[in-house]
């Protein structure tokens, strides 16, 4: 068997704050889906993301 030695899992392709894979957003690698996004935006100092 092959073992794939990547950073796949936590925070690679997945949301790190819910586990969605839908809409995410590594734009700023933050990895976030974009609801995570919309909330946490504005503490990050993203609010004129639109
Ligand atoms: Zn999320």
């Amino acid at each position: 068997m092959k073992k794939t030695k990547r950073i796949y899992g936590r925070g690679a392709n997945q949301c790190r704050r819910c586990g969605r894979k839908a809409g995410l957003v590594r734009k700023y690698g933050i990895y976030l889906c974009r609801q995570c996004f919309r909330e946490i935006a504005p503490e990050m100092g993203f609010e004129k993301f639109s």
